[in-house]
């Protein structure tokens, strides 16, 4: 299995929860290093060509990549009027291209071998929509279109696409809130927490076991409650 941005946060905890349960696991990285028992290609998300090279190099350790997690994300927050254009696409062409990019070369090995699970990390944010994260947001909520397209094109030949959602995590992205945003945001997950990345692992693992073969074009909350209905 393959997890894109696995040197750091919910990345790294999902590459090391496929590590306890077995996998063989390679872990993308433009820096440091992924979990121990991974293999650590360099990939960049907006760069087709590395991500083509980077694929090669796993397939050639470690074989086809029935499992792919979706995970390398950025975030860019600016309030919409201030906003510019480099802002907003900069963070689709990470979030929504660099999926697309990793997708696409990952799919044709999966369709070779007639079984795949493509697991796309997306946010709460994607649906709940959130002030100060247009282009992040817009970029998340992508995802579920492209799952479930993914889903009808893919369906038939063992493939299932399946979104996590996560709702707040601890990790780097959200220790930089200022501690009054982050006491207001637990004020409102009915939870009362933010979560930790293994339990946004556990999730991944599941809907990419074969207990969970016959999900796919799901959105899957792992948010406290955060975004009940969406
Ligand atoms: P971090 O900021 O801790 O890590 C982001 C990861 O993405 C890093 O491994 C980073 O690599 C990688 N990355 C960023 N840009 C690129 C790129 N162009 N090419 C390759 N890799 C890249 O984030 P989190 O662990 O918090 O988030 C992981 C995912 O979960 C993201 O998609 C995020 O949007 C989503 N998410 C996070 C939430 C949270 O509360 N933390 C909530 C909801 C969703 P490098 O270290 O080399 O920069």
């Amino acid at each position: 299995m393959l997890v894109t941005g696995g040197n750091r946060g919910i990345g790294y905890a999902i590459a090391q929860r496929f590590v306890e349960l077995g996998h063989r696991v390679a872990v993308t990285a433009r820096s440091g290093e992924g979990p121990e028992g991974t293999l650590t290609v360099r990939a960049d998300v907006t760069d087709q060509a590395s991500v083509d090279a980077a694929f090669t190099e796993v397939e050639q350790q470690l074989g086809p990549v029935e499992v792919l997690v979706a995970n390398a994300g950025v975030t860019r927050d600016m309030l919409l009027m201030r906003m510019s254009e480099e802002d907003f696409t900069s963070v689709v062409d990470t979030n929504l291209t660099g999926t697309f990019r990793v997708v696409k070369r990952a799919s044709k090995g999966m369709l070779k071998g007639r079984y795949g699970r493509i697991v796309l990390i997306s946010s709460v944010v994607g649906l709940y929509g959130s002030a100060g994260q247009v282009n992040y947001s817009s970029s998340k909520s992508a995802l579920v279109g492209f799952a479930r397209s993914v889903t009808r094109e893919l369906g038939g030949r063992g493939i299932t696409a399946n979104v996590v959602a996560p709702g707040f995590i601890e990790t780097d992205m959200t220790a930089a809130l200022p501690e009054e945003q982050q006491a207001q945001y637990k004020a409102n997950i009915p939870a009362g927490r933010f979560a930790t990345p293994d339990e946004v692992a556990r999730v991944v693992s599941w809907v990419a076991s074969d207990d969970a073969a016959y999900v796919s074009g799901a959105v899957i909350p792992v948010d406290g409650g955060l975004g009940m209905g969406h």
